[in-house]
């Protein structure tokens, strides 16, 4: 056989991946699973950290069986020229040069000015474009569905009250009144679990193409009397509101609230601090006993007295911000996010050993774009 004829046979190495032990508090995902692994194939050598899935039901086996090799976190710092997290690592300065790192974080202004100091290529999900071809790939998506089961769950455990309707030889018990502020992805999910247990359902969204997917799950679309001309912005998302429409909605808001017994809160807008739904003078006319959940808690909160990961009681009331809410259920939060990266890097595929990373394509690019000031906030 000629030299060209060996050049063309030659199988491409594979990418060296590690998938890192992620080690903020609370946090128990892990970015693949050995279904992943296993589905990757060939293309990938990937290196995982001993221990990694442990908190998520993946012991460090199920991964040697599905092709990974366990190894001490300085091997996948030595030899492997991509990582994948959930968070970013503390270690990102001892990443490979020139190095891929694949993880959240691309709102987060102190992980982009500890990369400018590296020559490590950071696709953060965050950027990922919320186009048809991306749903695939979409963590943000994923994530977003399992928290706001989770919140309904976390919700009802601090409840006076049971959410279904009980007809008992003691008597008669109403089902709970549960309402989602915001009906995103998280707000709908939260509507259709909370619906499951038995709970009557209503949901709110500034977007007013919200109302057909909160009426799909069930829910009845409380529409308060204040006029939001164009919401929605083109990509989707909402658009922030000005103080005074913020202050009228409030108020609107304060009269449906008043009877509810559970309130998740979801309302984002991305990059910006979480808007203010829920005030001390909406607080006063809370029924006392009602259990908010504010899934904004990391980006300000919803309530002006949420406090991140803190239970907070106030007035009878009692606000829970948890956020690490994907990590009560890590087992399938991880399959979920682990599904997404798979299908990432199958995009994205691989050249001689290396990913490749085409600026032309519009996911690739999205991911690699540096933050605009606009959407980075101080996490
Ligand atoms: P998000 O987490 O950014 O925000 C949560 C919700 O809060 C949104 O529905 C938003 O409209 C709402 N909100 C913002 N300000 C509010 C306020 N003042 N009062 C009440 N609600 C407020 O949003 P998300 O869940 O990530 O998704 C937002 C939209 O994007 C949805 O329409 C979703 O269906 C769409 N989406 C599209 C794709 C795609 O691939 N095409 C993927 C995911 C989501």
């Amino acid at each position: 056989m000629n030299a060209v004829a060996n050049e063309k046979t030659a199988p491409s190495p594979p990418v060296v991946m590690g998938v890192p032990r992620e080690t903020l508090p609370g946090e128990r995902r892990v970015a693949l699973t050995p279904a992943d692994i296993k589905r990757l194939g060939p293309a990938f050598d990937i290196i995982v950290e001993a221990g990694a899935g442990s908190l998520a039901g993946f012991p460090d086996n199920d991964y040697v069986q599905a092709g990974a090799r366990i190894a001490d976190v300085s091997v996948l710092q030595r030899e492997a020229s991509v990582i994948v997290s959930v968070r970013a690592p503390e270690w990102i300065a001892h990443i490979k040069e020139g190095g891929v790192l694949i993880s959240l974080g691309a709102r987060d202004l102190s992980l982009a000015k500890a990369l400018a100091e590296t020559s490590v290529v950071h696709l953060g999900l965050e950027r990922l474009p919320r186009i048809t071809r991306a749903q695939s790939m979409d963590v943000l998506s994923s994530q977003a569905s399992i928290a706001g089961y989770a919140a309904v769950l976390e919700g009802a455990r601090h409840l006076p009250v049971i959410l279904p309707m009980l007809t008992t030889a003691a008597g008669v018990i109403k089902p709970a009144n549960v309402m989602a502020l915001g009906a995103g992805v998280a707000g709908l999910q939260a509507l259709a679990t909370a619906r499951r247990m038995g709970a009557l359902t209503h949901g709110f969204d500034v977007r007013e193409s919200a109302r057909e997917q909160v009426e799909s799950v069930g829910a009845s679309f409380v529409a308060p009397n204040v006029s939001l001309a164009s919401a929605e912005t083109s990509g989707g998302y909402a658009r922030e509101q000005s103080s005074d429409e913020q202050a009228q909605l409030r108020r609107a808001l304060a009269e449906h609230l008043r009877t509810m017994d559970l309130i998740v809160t979801t309302a984002q807008i991305p990059g910006r601090p979480a808007p203010l739904l829920i005030d001390d003078e909406t607080f006063a006319a809370l029924a006392p006993g009602t259990v908010i959940v504010d899934m904004a808690a990391e980006s300000g909160g919803n309530t002006s007295r949420t406090r991140p990961d803190v239970e907070v009681s106030f007035g009878g009331v009692t606000v829970l911000g948890p956020t690490q809410l994907p990590s009560h259920a890590a087992g399938d939060a991880s399959r979920m996010y682990g599904g997404n990266i798979r299908h990432l890097l199958e995009h994205l595929g691989t050249k001689d050993g290396a990913l490749k990373l085409d600026p032309s394509d519009a996911i690739t690019s999205a991911l690699l774009g540096l933050p605009k000031p606009s959407e980075v906030t101080t996490a």
